[in-house]
């Protein structure tokens, strides 16, 4: 078995009816042994996982891109469900560039009155949400005793100024390596996680599009995303077989204009371009067995 790729959102701030927020998986099977990684925690995530045939209990560990509003929405949802649906005690791990601990020590806090509600409701829940934050900056990421194990973790950071800091993080299990890199434009710390990985999964904003509405806020946004066509020379520099693009700003409407967006990447990229609905999912092969 080797990683799956699977996209639980693929939209972006822009609410869109078809398009979850920012959030994606990587597993190394569908097994009871599987490790289940998600990546950010965006608009409606577990209603997706919960389509992908998983749960908040299922999760190894929850890792933030960074502090966007957009990928972290739903994170109190992650924590309060895995808390009220796992029946012996197992934190939740949330790795996450530095400032995460802040911002969950504020989820939760905001989280008080339903702790202490559930904790009086039911006879067999006496503790409250158990957490562990890890915050990270660069090279290896290493979680609790007991938890993953199997698939090692890096990351680096990653370029989305002024949202400081921001990582991208690295999964290599079995002879495959995918990168998820979150928001960024192309950057050493990227070029260093996707040097011999397999695959990179990547957030894209239509430039092309977005430099034309006449709106500034929206052409704010230019100056710290990857286009389509950015985020393909940064596959190609790395020599990856395969590109995966998710959080697309702006949203594509369903079975619509993914050709479009495949050709912009694909004047870039010789390898395969993966563009999808939310659940899309991607095997990543090892291209060096
Ligand atoms: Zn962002
Ligand atoms: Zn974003």
């Amino acid at each position: 078995m080797t990683l799956a790729v699977t996209l639980l959102g693929t939209g972006s701030p822009m609410p869109a009816p078809d398009r979850a927020g920012p959030a994606t998986l990587i597993s190394t099977g569908e097994g009871d042994d599987a490790e289940h990684y998600l990546i950010d925690a965006g608009r409606g995530v577990l209603m997706r996982l919960a389509a992908a045939g998983l749960g908040a209990p299922n999760l190894t560990a929850v890792l933030l891109t960074h502090l966007h509003s957009d990928h972290i929405t739903d994170l109190n949802d992650v924590i309060t469900t895995r808390w009220v649906m796992t029946f012996t005690e197992t934190p939740l791990t949330i790795v996450g560039p530095v400032g995460t601990q802040k911002v969950v020590d504020h989820i939760l806090a905001s989280l008080d009155p339903d702790v202490e509600y559930r904790i009086a409701h039911h006879e067999d829940l006496n503790h409250r949400p158990p957490v562990t934050v890890i915050e990270v900056e660069r090279g290896a990421v290493t979680l609790p005793d007991g938890q993953g194990g199997t698939v090692v973790i890096t990351c680096d950071q990653t370029d989305h100024k002024p949202v400081e800091p921001s990582v991208g993080y690295r999964f290599d299990y079995n002879g495959a390596a995918v990168v998820a890199a979150g928001d960024t434009v192309p950057c050493p710390g990227l070029d260093a996680l996707c040097a011999g990985a397999d695959a990179v999964v990547h957030t894209v904003i239509r430039k092309d599009i977005i430099a034309n509405i006449p709106m500034q806020r929206m052409k704010d946004t230019l100056d710290y995303h990857s286009s389509p066509e950015e985020a393909a020379q940064t596959a190609a520099k790395a020599g990856l077989s395969t590109l995966i693009l998710t959080h697309y700003v702006p949203p594509m409407p369903l079975s619509g204009t993914e050709d479009d967006w495949r050709a912009l990447a694909a004047a870039h990229f010789v390898g395969a371009i993966e563009i999808g609905d939310d659940l899309h999912r991607v095997e990543i092969a090892p291209s060096q067995p």
